[in-house]
């Protein structure tokens, strides 16, 4: 049997109907932003596959690290232990991150960061009340925005939209006060829903700037700034998702760099490792974590995962920061800013022809809508678009309607024209 129909008799895919499923292509080879699959066809990977690749699939440099530390420690208990690619990620990051953090706690992939950032907040309210610092209302709701996506496990869940993704679900999932994405005209009327329950609240969380799988959506950083300074003067605990946003993806290292006010707890992972392997990080502030300082191990907090700071992880982590850092590839974040903002200008120029709307960028991600069908995850033109992408050597994923690209930092600028050229392609014949 081919590797497919192995495939079909034995797996269950993320985010896929089984029934009538297209059989998945098996990729046997990653080159650059180039994905090859069993037949020698070649895709670029306009979407960084699921947004986690910043240097190219099976970077040499990466891979060469990895092995090395394979030979040397692969795993090891983290309570107790530790290892020198924990700590040296952890201390490179810190210095890098958007704000004033202290602490790096790790843990396995996107949700759980932020599941761990969520039980972090709340447990900070806790033990200030049990330590009678915080008197008063107890503090364990969290405010969040509609349209959010903080992952699929249940407290990521909980605060992430109520969708299609999350519907079956929701008589489970603990309640959140949901807020719009900042405008200058919505401030006033979220300032004072926020201020009925400021008391009650533990936290905040939000994907700063760009709202990933809610399809694309951005805000402005002048208003957010607003609503941060806003929130943190209620005291409230800001926690910025910035599982998707890391690394560049904005055009800056961070998206929580274009605010002056700063998050208390940051979710980093897809970017982090490079994309090479699974990895989470949840940074706070030295507040937060002093609230765990104490001789009552009641106040300990009591979560943590089988391969927490997994060095291998680690090692890639370290890997792909010293990518990351390289004038090379701070410049290629810069010029594929730029080629966004040319390529959204010329977009923007045709959309009526094009039957395109709302077309935005930020950084190194390019967006809009095709007007066909609903603006919804389920509009089944994406299936469509990603075939015949696909037919053109380029592999785009659209959310529903909209179509988006969000390339690896190793796309050469033949690569960036052949992306464009399949999207002008493909728009032109379905207007
Ligand atoms: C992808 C994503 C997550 C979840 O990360 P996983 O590693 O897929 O669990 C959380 N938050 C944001 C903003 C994301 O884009």
């Amino acid at each position: 049997m081919s590797l497919t129909e192995l495939d079909l008799q034995y797996i269950w895919h993320p985010f896929t109907q089984q029934k009538n499923m297209l059989p998945p292509i098996a990729i046997t080879q990653g080159r650059g932003s180039v994905l090859i699959d069993e037949n020698g066809n070649e895709y670029i990977d306009a979407i960084s596959s699921w947004w986690v690749n910043l240097h190219g699939h099976a970077h040499p440099y990466i891979a060469e690290k990895l092995y090395r530390q394979a030979l040397q420690l692969e795993q090891v208990i983290f309570a107790g232990f530790t290892h020198k690619p924990a700590v040296e990620l952890a201390s490179r990051l810190i210095p890098l991150l958007p704000g004033n953090f202290s602490k790096v706690f790790y843990s396995d992939n996107g949700s759980t960061s932020t599941e761990v950032a969520l039980k972090m907040a709340v447990q900070y309210w806790w033990n200030k009340r049990a330590a009678n610092d915080e008197p008063g209302l107890k503090r364990n709701k969290i405010l969040a925005f509609k349209n959010a996506y903080h992952g699929d496990t249940f407290g990521a869940m909980s605060v992430s939209d109520r969708s299609v993704f999350t519907l079956a679900f929701h008589d489970l999932l603990f309640d959140v006060i949901f807020i719009d994405t900042p405008t200058t005209e919505n401030l006033t009327e979220t300032f004072s829903l926020i201020q009925q329950h400021a008391h009650a609240i533990a936290a905040f969380i939000y994907e700063p700037l760009a709202q990933g799988a809610g399809c694309m959506h951005m805000y402005s950083a002048s208003a957010m700034d607003m609503l941060l300074g806003f929130v943190k003067a209620q005291k409230i605990i800001c926690i910025a998702d910035e599982v998707m946003t890391g690394f560049g993806r904005t055009g800056k290292l961070f998206a929580s760099e274009y605010m002056a006010v700063k998050p208390d707890i940051i979710c980093l992972s897809k970017g982090l490792t490079g994309g090479t392997m699974a990895l989470g990080v949840t940074a706070c502030t030295q507040e937060i974590y002093s609230a765990y300082l104490a001789d009552d191990k009641l106040k300990t907090f009591f979560h943590g995962h089988s391969f927490t700071a997994n060095p291998l992880a680690c090692t890639a982590a370290n890997a792909s920061l010293d990518l990351l850092l390289q004038p090379s590839a701070l410049n290629k974040i810069d010029w594929l800013t730029n080629a966004n903002k040319l390529w959204a200008g010329q977009l923007q120029q045709s959309a009526a022809e094009l039957g395109i709307k709302n077309i935005r960028t930020l950084g190194t991600i390019l967006a809009f809508e095709i007007e066909q069908g609903k603006d919804e995850y389920l509009n089944n033109i994406s299936g469509a678009i990603t075939q015949k992408a696909m037919a053109q050597g380029v592999y785009i994923r659209p959310l529903g309607n909209t179509v988006y690209i969000m390339p690896p930092y190793s796309l050469t600028n033949e690569e960036y024209e052949k992306i464009k050229a399949a999207v002008m392609d493909i728009l032109s014949n379905t207007a």
